[in-house]
């Protein structure tokens, strides 16, 4: 059997090994693939990856909190993964471990799909952590220019200082011009918190939500009611895992299908 993992501490609640295994059942695979969880605390990473390098594990999703600390152990990492300073996605090639950051494919593909190309767009991100920093070293490699807000400042400053973006405070939002709005920040992940005011949101705006949960944001209902085209975190999170098991077996499959195991789950 080929074997992929996800690896995280703690990695009980990952949805991947559900997600994956179906994947590889509707791919007629399973009998050649097999997915699984595997905690690594933060000490076992360097030897865990060592001990995959050698074994027969194909692919690693990776997960808190280990994004950013397996970089060091890599044999190579894809350029843009590096740019971003984080890897979720590790590919065993002949024994030398390859990271990506398929975080990205999950916010390109989306927005490529409502808009067609995203040249001349204009982009606000909210948020200065991992997912914010997939946002914005992927969308000026698409042509859009990005605009940053951030509960702590100083984040957001440095933020859009690597990544050649301009950076606000979340006050000023209802003074930006913006085509997309992607809430990159966790708020709306626990309750119904929105960070951004409703008469900020207009018919002509794309709201993406990072956030994935069973029930509709605060941030995208208010979009709705407001006439604006929306995306869901779990629409990423579809595209994110379609990227991954690209990587993992060479099948390019849709994210409709995705999409369709993650909602059976979530009901
Ligand atoms: P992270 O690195 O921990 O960053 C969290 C961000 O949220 C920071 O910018 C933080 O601001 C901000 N934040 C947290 N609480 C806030 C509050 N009460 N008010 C204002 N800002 C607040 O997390 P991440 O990995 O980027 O993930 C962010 C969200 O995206 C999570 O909900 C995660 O589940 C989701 N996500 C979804 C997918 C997907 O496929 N759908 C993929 C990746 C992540 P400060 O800098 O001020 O702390």
């Amino acid at each position: 059997m080929i074997k992929c993992q996800v690896i995280g501490d703690p990695v009980r609640h990952s949805l991947s090994p559900y997600l994956h295994n179906a994947v590889y059942k509707q791919l007629g695979i399973d009998d050649k693939y097999v997915f699984d969880a595997v905690r690594v605390s933060p000490s076992e990473l360097a030897n865990y990856l060592a001990r995959s390098r050698g074994g027969i594990v194909r692919g690693i999703s990776v997960t808190v909190p280990h994004k950013v600390g397996v970089l060091q152990h890599l044999d190579e990492i894809d350029p843009l993964a590096q740019r971003i300073g984080a890897v979720n996605t590790i590919v065993n090639e002949n024994n030398a471990l390859i990271g990506y950051n398929t975080d990205t494919v999950g916010i390109i593909t989306p927005l490529k799909q409502r808009l067609g190309s995203l040249r001349g767009k204009t982009a606000l991100v909210l948020g200065a952590g991992g997912a914010a920093r997939a946002a914005a070293f992927s969308l000026p490699d698409e042509g859009v220019t990005v605009h940053i807000a951030n509960r702590t400042a100083e984040r957001a400053e440095s933020l859009a200082a690597e990544a050649d973006a301009h950076s606000h405070s979340l006050d000023e939002l209802d003074q930006l011009d913006f085509d997309i709005l992607f809430n990159a920040t966790s708020v709306g992940m626990q309750d119904d918190a929105t960070l951004v005011p409703k008469q900020v949101l207009k018919s002509d705006h794309l709201v993406f939500e990072a956030v994935y949960k069973t029930t509709e944001t605060t941030l995208l209902k208010d979009a709705k009611a407001a006439g604006a085209t929306t995306i869901s975190g779990l629409e990423m999170l579809a595209h994110q895992a379609v990227g991954q098991i690209k990587l993992y077996t060479g099948y390019d499959i849709g994210a409709d299908f995705v999409l369709e195991i993650l909602k059976a789950k979530h009901e």
